[in-house]
């Protein structure tokens, strides 16, 4: 007999809700977690990030009111008092995360876990042992190796800092260098951006990263492309000197390294079972999170599927439907929606153009960039952004795509048009609600490329 029927290593998204999801099918559960309740979303990543959002955009809101009439002393920002007003949010919901935990009689054991052996967990010197284990650990960031690299910042660092830098470097050309870009732009700190290849947001559909890049350099954000940092020295007064190549040196109070996530999957104890993993750290495991060590499971982050909050969360549900109810089922990964909390906003679901022409399908494109309403009066030069690609032979809509104000929450609804088939007739017969940019999605009559 086990001391429990499952062993959670991991309170975040995934590891919360398999817990609680087990428990309430009856299963006797314990979940480790060292740091933290709610992992990285609710403590250092979506939550918080989607907190600084809101506080990032007032900068640009305050200057657009002028052209509706409305005058402003010029408004000061207090840097404590957003950090400090989010701490006490994110406490919030930590409590919150502990009593849901309770409430489903998931018993919480804090201290950092390793396996002893394929059924038997260690937690600061005592063990314990469980029929399954479901290792959900989620990611750290990681900052390749450098003279200079352990100068750096994360995007960990930022949601606490002491004060903002007044020039920062971000480092990295995916969703947490451009999303704190804008943020910390937004918040008053001079930011530039270094990327190493000529394609931000590279998985994405190449129009948004091409546009989103107009707009950051028009909101006088400096994006060095092909940049690649060389080193970094320490001067006096905490200014760090950042060579860059092609003899490039420039002075900062700070750089924020966003060069992607690994699995923290490392002194676990794995070495300990026949747990396979790869070399990035992400645990091998089939379609029901199974690894090849049969009492071994994994989900969220570290196992190579789309690192995003409400997959893990979608994971946790399938693998205790599956080990727990006897409901075996699989997670579709197909057109799952994502935004990118960059300024403005993009939100994208399906295939992008270069990924439906890599997979072979004759596509024909609609697209649409205009200047929201809002923008006639506020003088912004912004643009809206939006693409559709549509496969030629049978009509469905394959992805969509948008850069602009609130993409983020337009494009949900899209997700699950796609998730239904819907075709462009469908789109085309749809009527738009007015006046909104989101109309322009259903208002798009004529291609503006096709693949022969
Ligand atoms: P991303 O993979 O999105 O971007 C990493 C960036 O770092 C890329 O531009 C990459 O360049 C660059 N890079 C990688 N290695 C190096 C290196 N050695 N030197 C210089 N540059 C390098 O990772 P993030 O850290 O931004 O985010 C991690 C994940 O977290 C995301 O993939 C996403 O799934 C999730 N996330 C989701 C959010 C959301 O839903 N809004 C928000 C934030 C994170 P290259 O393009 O050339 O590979």
């Amino acid at each position: 007999m086990y001391d429990y029927d499952l062993f959670v290593i991991g309170a975040g998204s995934g590891g919360v809700r398999a817990s609680r999801m087990a428990a309430q099918a009856g299963a006797k559960v314990a979940i480790a977690e060292e740091q933290f309740l709610g992992g990285t979303c609710v403590n250092v990543g979506c939550v918080p990030k989607k907190l600084f959002y809101y506080g990032a955009n007032f900068s640009s809101d305050f200057s657009d009111a002028r052209g509706f009439g409305w005058s402003l002393q010029p408004p000061e920002f207090h840097w404590p008092t957003l950090r400090d007003n989010k701490d006490q949010e994110i406490k919030r919901l930590n409590t919150i995360y502990a009593s849901l935990l309770d409430g489903a009689g998931v018993e919480l054991i804090r201290g950092r876990a390793r396996l002893q052996d394929p059924h038997t967990i260690e937690v600061d010197g005592k063990s314990y042992t469980a029929a399954r284990i479901l290792i959900a650990t989620g990611c750290k960031p990681y900052v390749p190796n450098f003279p200079g690299s352990d100068l750096v910042i994360t995007s960990d660092d930022v949601f606490y800092l002491d004060e903002l830098p007044k020039r920062l470097l971000i480092v990295g050309g995916g969703y947490i260098a451009l999303e704190f870009a804008g943020i910390l732009h937004g918040l008053g700190v001079e930011v530039e951006v270094s990327y190493r290849g000529n394609q931000l947001l590279k998985h994405f559909d190449h129009a948004l990263g091409k546009k989103l890049l107009t707009e950051m350099r028009g909101q006088n954000i400096e994006v060095m492309m092909q940049s690649q940092v060389l080193s970094i020295d320490e001067h006096s007064a905490g200014q760090l000197a950042v060579k860059f190549n092609e003899s490039v040196e420039r002075s900062y109070d700070a750089v924020l390294y966003a060069t992607g996530r690994l699995p923290y999957t490392s002194d676990l104890g794995l070495d300990n079972t026949a747990t396979q993993r790869r070399d990035n750290g992400e645990i091998v495991v089939d379609e029901y999170f199974q690894s090849s060590e049969p009492s071994i499971f994994a989900l969220g982050d570290i196992i190579g599927t789309p690192e995003l909050t409400p997959v893990a969360i979608e994971q946790g549900m399938a693998f205790v439907d599956t080990w727990f109810k006897d409901a075996a089922r699989t997670v579709d990964y197909a057109a799952i929606a994502t935004a990118v909390f960059c300024h403005p906003n993009i939100g994208s679901v399906g295939l992008s153009e270069e990924r439906a022409r890599e997979d072979g399908f004759d596509i024909e494109l609609y697209e649409s960039d205009f200047r929201h309403l809002k923008h006639t009066l506020s003088g912004r030069q912004e643009r809206t952004y939006m693409k559709l690609v549509v496969d030629t032979a049978s009509d469905k809509v394959l992805g969509a795509h948008m850069m602009g104000q609130d993409a983020g929450e337009i494009i949900q609804g899209l997700a699950i048009a796609l998730k239904a088939g819907v075709t462009k007739q469908i789109v085309d017969s749809t009527i738009g609600v007015h006046p909104t940019a989101a109309e322009e999605f259903v208002t798009m009559r004529i291609p503006t490329s096709a693949t022969e």
